[in-house]
């Protein structure tokens, strides 16, 4: 039995930024991680989809080439063996350095295998056991696979097993109609494949609001991808080379045949082979570790941060997981996720940057709000850019003055959201924001126009 005074489970971006930082403070740490160093967002999350939706948007602007008296002169074509290979150059490095980083860590000992809980206080790791007052998860989530009629009878892809794709699948299914699988969706069709959503919802990332998924549904469309929304009973079948989905859907028939399927409907936290029981951990019913707003499980001694906590689905929300945890044990420094306003950002091509809180919760809250809006076409920066689908959104306390949420589905939304995201923290009157004189020609700028057009919701 070796003891330390943390053990650390993934590394993953909570996990490894935790451990480097315990190690530093002087703590003897171990450091586990049972596949790939960093985790989700750097191996087959964030990264390579970003970088690959990168590729989608070179080969989408070179098509369009001729709208900005661009000649390519013949048809342009995606050799997908260097779109992944361009993937691979950004991420194994990465990887790499996050693993030396680890290993390099003063007082970190890092353990490549599995671990899984022996008693409150102890974990095996291959044939050792390792033990400490303080044990911080972050072991995260997979690609959940629903249970869906005849999946095992075809071949399936998710996120991991699509990322090592260096061909064109000829028509690629993809069951979810939200954040990964628009990407992906999105990112397929403009390296040249035919491609068919299948949402079982009646709209689209039916978390937005009702306008965003309809402007999200037209901006996908007019890029020739199919959506079958209302799909409520799928089961898929092999028929020659060929997937059959047959759909309970409005519209269309009720079968739709691809080349590929992917899966993308929703995500599944990997506590089910952590031996939680072991430590008395407790679960809610999705299997997500319960937590309370410093993170800490209801067995003393043991956090849960990241995806598998539940209080979050973003690598920006894991790496302010790790930032809670230690400012509460290492700063005196009592901070909270309660704090935390919500913010992400959906990467297909016009972005969509959100913060807050929906139209529609604002709606079902009750509370007075003004609401402004503006359509991208009324923003010079997109006229100049050719990128003019969207619109930004945005909703303020009619009391406080405060601002409530925003969106901004548009190009360069994932950034510009930021200005309405920073004032929201700093919790000042939206008259701040609305005097501010931002930069001509950018998005932002139209932000305050936006501010001084409110209406009464
Ligand atoms: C396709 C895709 C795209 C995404 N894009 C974005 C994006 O653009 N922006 C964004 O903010 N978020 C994005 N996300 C979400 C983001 O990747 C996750 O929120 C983030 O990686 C969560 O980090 P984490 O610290 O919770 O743990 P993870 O990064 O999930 O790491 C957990 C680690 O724990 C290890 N582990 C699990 N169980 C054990 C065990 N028993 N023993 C040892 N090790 C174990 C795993 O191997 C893994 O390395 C995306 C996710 C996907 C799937």
């Amino acid at each position: 039995m070796t003891a330390f005074d943390a053990i650390v489970i993934g590394t993953g971006t909570a996990g490894a930024y935790l451990a480097n930082r315990l190690g530093r403070s002087g703590m003897k740490v171990a450091a586990i991680e049972r596949k790939l160093f960093g985790g989700t967002c750097l191996n087959v999350g964030c990264t390579p989809t970003k970088t690959l939706v990168a590729s989608a948007y070179a080969a989408h602007v070179a098509r369009r080439g001729g709208e900005y008296g661009v000649a390519i002169g013949g048809p342009v074509t995606v050799d997908m063996k260097r779109v992944k290979a361009r993937k691979d150059a950004v991420v194994a490095p990465r990887r790499a350095a996050m693993e030396a980083w680890l290993r390099d860590t003063e007082n970190c000992t890092v353990y490549h295998d599995h671990a899984r809980f022996v008693s409150p206080r102890e974990v095996r790791v291959g044939r050792e056991v390792l033990t400490a007052e303080r044990i911080f998860l972050d072991v995260g989530g997979r690609a959940l696979v629903p249970p869906m009629p005849g999946l095992d009878r075809v071949n399936y892809l998710t996120n991991v097993s699509m990322l090592e794709m260096d061909i064109l699948p000829p028509h690629l299914l993809v069951v979810g109609g939200s954040y990964i699988g628009l990407e992906f969706a999105q990112m397929y069709r403009r390296f040249g494949s035919e491609v068919t959503v299948i949402e079982m919802a009646p709209r689209l990332i039916s978390r937005e609001d009702e306008d965003v998924s309809a402007a999200i549904l037209d901006i996908l469309q007019k890029e020739g991808i199919r959506v079958r929304l209302s799909a409520k009973c799928i089961a898929v079948d092999k028929r020659g080379e060929e997937i059959t989905a047959s759909l309970d859907c409005e519209g269309g028939p009720p079968e739709v045949s691809g080349s590929h399927l992917m899966l993308c409907a929703g995500r599944k936290p990997n506590t089910d082979d952590l031996g939680l029981e072991q430590a008395g951990v407790m679960t809610d019913k999705r299997g997500y570790i319960v937590v309370d707003d410093q993170l800490r499980t209801n067995v003393p001694g043991i956090w849960a941060l990241g995806d598998c906590n539940g209080r979050g689905a973003f690598t920006h929300t894991a790496y302010n997981d790790f930032e809670i945890v230690a400012a509460n044990i290492l700063d005196n420094d009592p901070r909270s996720v309660e704090d935390r306003i919500v913010a992400y950002a959906l990467y297909i091509d016009p972005p969509l940057g959100r913060a807050g809180l929906t139209e529609a919760e604002v709606r079902k809250a009750g509370r007075p709000a003004l609401i402004g809006t503006r359509p991208m076409t009324a923003v010079a920066r997109a006229v100049e850019k050719g990128e003019t689908q969207g619109f930004m959104k945005i909703l303020v306390d009619a009391t406080s003055r405060q601002i409530l949420g925003a969106v901004i589905l548009g190009t360069g939304g994932d950034e510009a959201i930021h200005c309405i995201l920073d004032v929201m923290y700093t919790k000042a009157p939206y008259t701040v924001l609305q005097r501010a004189v931002n930069i001509h020609p950018t998005v932002s700028e139209l932000i305050p126009t936006m501010l001084g057009e409110l209406k009464p919701l």
